[in-house]
């Protein structure tokens, strides 16, 4: 009598090579969109600058996936695709999406990416792009790589996505190997805007999203904007103005803020003025804060660590004031100012405040 022999395993060349025959189906390099309230966040072309650079390097399309209801911004957010380099815009419109709910968006994206099988797709790492990456890759059970600092092709097409771990003290680049799509989040002002091509025009597809208002759990019943945040404009602003344990005590963050205010600024700080409750949460920059790219960065009584240092160092100047001529932030600034900040701070106020008037 033979025994049954068990099945052999199979090779890891024949897996890569199965693998591979299947990544093919898989095409194209595709941007969410996000449109909120009828405006666009701007990490959405922050994303299509990188997301061509990537298209390119594959030889491939770049796509952008534009949801909501019709004519709630979604036409101007098409048009302006293609002007931060989408070839094509694949858009679901329906009244179901007026507002984001995670349900009818998971649903939306998961249907598209299973129809048409985008190779890598991008979301910002903002709120809602937190919120539909991570249910949109669980129900597709790919990976997702969140909060990337740096998007790289491999010699193989893979897709490396590279992130701060272990606090900040080691950039890892994480690869999804066995799925598609690699999919990826990356955070407000971390990719550069790229240049707009004000008339250029692509290609659309229009899909359905079938969903029923019954079938949905979540109802929106009112909107009611958060007042006590004000950082709307610190990610994006051309002049901010931060201070951090050098100051000493809370109410010398006033000169901070007044420096911030003659200079039409906006003001964070470093994460410890969080912990002691100087500032709010969302005033924080760095790592775990906000990401900044201004024009001029002011930095006051800031030690330059480096979870601070990666949310600064896309400023183009970084002037740093502090007393301590070996603090890590002048290996990084463009300008420096040995000197205390509480005296530096009221003069320079008084300076600008002179040359503006
Ligand atoms: P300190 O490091 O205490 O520096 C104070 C500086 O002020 C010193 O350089 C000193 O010389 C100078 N000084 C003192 N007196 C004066 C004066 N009178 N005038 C001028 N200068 C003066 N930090 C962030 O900022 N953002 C983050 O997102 C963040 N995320 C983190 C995430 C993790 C997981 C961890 C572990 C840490 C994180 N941190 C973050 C904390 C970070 O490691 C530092 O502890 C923090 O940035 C230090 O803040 P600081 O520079 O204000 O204070």
């Amino acid at each position: 009598m033979s025994e049954a022999k068990p099945a052999a395993a199979p090779s890891r060349g024949k897996m890569k090579a199965e693998l591979s025959d299947h990544f093919k189906t898989y095409k194209d390099v595709w941007v969410f969109v996000e449109v909120e309230r009828g405006q666009v966040h701007p990490v959405s072309w922050e994303l299509m600058g990188e997301g061509r650079k990537l298209a390119d390097k594959l030889g491939v399309e770049l796509a952008g996936v534009v949801m909501g209801a019709s004519g709630d911004g979604c036409d101007a957010a098409i048009a302006t695709a293609y002007e931060y380099g989408a070839d094509k815009v694949y858009t679901i419109q329906d009244p179901l999406l007026a507002d984001y709910r995670n349900e009818t968006y998971t649903k939306g994206m998961t249907e598209l990416v299973n129809t048409y099988k985008p190779e890598i797709l991008l979301l910002g790492a903002t709120n809602l792009g937190r919120d539909l990456a991570g249910s949109v890759a669980t129900t597709l059970k790919t990976g997702l790589t969140a909060d990337c600092t740096a998007l790289a092709i491999d010699d193989d097409r893979s897709l490396g996505a590279t992130r701060p771990t272990f606090g900040g003290s080691l950039l890892c680049t994480i690869y999804t190997l066995n799925v598609r799509p690699q999919m990826a989040t990356i955070r407000p002002r971390v990719m550069a805007m790229p240049d707009r091509q004000p008339g250029r025009s692509g290609g659309i597809v229009l899909h359905p999203l079938g969903m029923a208002e019954e079938s949905v759990v979540t109802k929106i019943l009112d909107f009611i904007p958060d007042a006590a945040k004000e950082d709307a404009h610190l990610a994006y602003a051309d002049v901010v103005v931060a201070g951090g344990v050098g100051l000493g005590k809370p109410e010398n963050f006033k000169l901070v803020k007044d420096l911030a205010a003659v200079l039409g600024a906006e003001y964070g700080g470093s994460r410890p003025l969080v912990q002691k409750g100087w500032i709010d949460a969302s005033r924080q920059i760095g790592q775990t804060g906000k990401t900044i790219r201004p024009r001029l960065y002011i930095a006051a009584g800031i030690s330059g660590a480096i979870q601070h240092r990666v949310g600064v160092e896309g400023a183009d100047q970084i002037l740093a004031i502090n007393t301590d001529p070996n603090a890590p932030i002048f290996d990084f600034a463009h300008q420096g100012i040995v000197g205390d900040a509480l005296t530096v701070l009221p003069a320079l106020t008084e300076a600008f405040r002179r040359h503006l008037s």
